[in-house]
């Protein structure tokens, strides 16, 4: 990652985030790779412009759904104290607004996976969630998307699911209820929009913040593979795990190299190369106009 000289107002495995003054910040996706909360010592160029274009493309697809943070990611617009960087952040930065981001990972689940199935496959049951009567296969399409909050922990901490009427009580009832509304009406709006091009979204986490006028506003990256579950409809099985669109190249690499789950390794670079392959494959897929249906 080049050195920006910016206020950093937090690193996470991906992307750096820098305060460029009291009302904006700056998104910058890097080119690292994680894979079980692990950054590894490779990096895949192109990763971080990739991530930056799908994350754009949605704000501007959902815009009509619920406001967003994103201002603008065309850096030669951006502020004066941003251009030194201008080289290194053209196609991976956002300039974002500023907001009091609310404390809940606003988790949609269309299909039951993940920690979701671990529960279920064990009690019967997720959250409490209503998953109709008869019996659910992993990977199943559930008989309709879920909304399964979670808080955001503090960092070393695991996410924890709340129940909607833990969100309200922490929250508020009328900001709970319009949380749940946007964040299962931008899932449906989405998946639609991807199903249409072959790529299932399984679930993905959407975060949401309040500006200055108390308005509910969409933050964070969206609908990205880092925050999604992207699925290829052409292989989808039901009754086993799915292999997810994006890791595929690298858990497999991992998991034949008996990877701990703790040290960084390094990737080959035919790992690296298919990998981005499937990336650019996605977002090539889920900007283009709908596959035309087959005689
Ligand atoms: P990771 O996602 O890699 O697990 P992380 O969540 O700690 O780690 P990031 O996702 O890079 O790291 O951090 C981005 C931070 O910025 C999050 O805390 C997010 O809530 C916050 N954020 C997102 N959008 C806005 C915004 N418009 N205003 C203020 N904060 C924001
Ligand atoms: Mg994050």
């Amino acid at each position: 990652m080049e050195t920006i000289t910016l206020p950093l107002l937090s690193q996470g495995k991906v992307r750096n985030v820098y305060e460029v003054d009291a009302e904006m910040l700056l998104f910058v996706a890097s080119d690292r790779v994680s894979a079980y909360d692990v950054i590894l010592n490779s990096t895949m160029p192109g990763k971080g412009t990739i991530l930056t274009e799908l994350s754009c493309f949605w704000f501007k697809t959902l815009a009509d759904v619920v406001p967003n943070h994103l201002i603008t990611a065309d850096v030669d617009v951006m502020p004066a104290c941003v251009q030194p960087f201008a080289a290194y952040l053209r196609g991976r930065a956002m300039l974002v607004k500023r907001l009091t981001i609310l404390p809940v990972e606003a988790i949609v689940r269309g299909y039951i996976t993940g920690s979701a199935w671990s529960a279920y496959a064990k009690t019967g049951a997720f959250c409490g969630a209503p998953l109709g009567d008869a019996p659910l296969l992993e990977s199943q399409k559930l008989p309709r998307p879920l909304f399964t909050p979670s808080t955001k922990a503090a960092i070393g901490d695991h996410d924890e699911n709340i129940s909607v009427a833990q969100l309200a009580e922490q929250i508020g009832a009328d900001r709970a209820a319009e949380i749940e509304r946007v964040a299962l009406a931008l899932y449906e709006r989405a998946a639609e929009h991807a199903a249409a091009r072959g790529i299932l979204i399984a679930d993905t986490k959407f975060e949401f913040g309040v500006d200055a006028d108390g308005r509910l506003v969409l933050a964070d990256e969206v609908l990205t593979p880092d925050s999604s579950r992207f699925w290829d409809a052409a292989t989808y099985e039901v009754g086993k795990s799915q292999q997810s669109f994006d890791k595929q190249y690298v858990r497999d690499y991992l998991t034949s190299i008996g990877f701990d789950k703790k040290t960084p390794v390094t990737l080959p670079e035919q790992v690296i190369a298919k990998t981005m392959e499937k990336y650019s494959d996605a977002v090539r897929r889920l900007t283009s106009p709908p596959a035309a249906s087959s005689p």
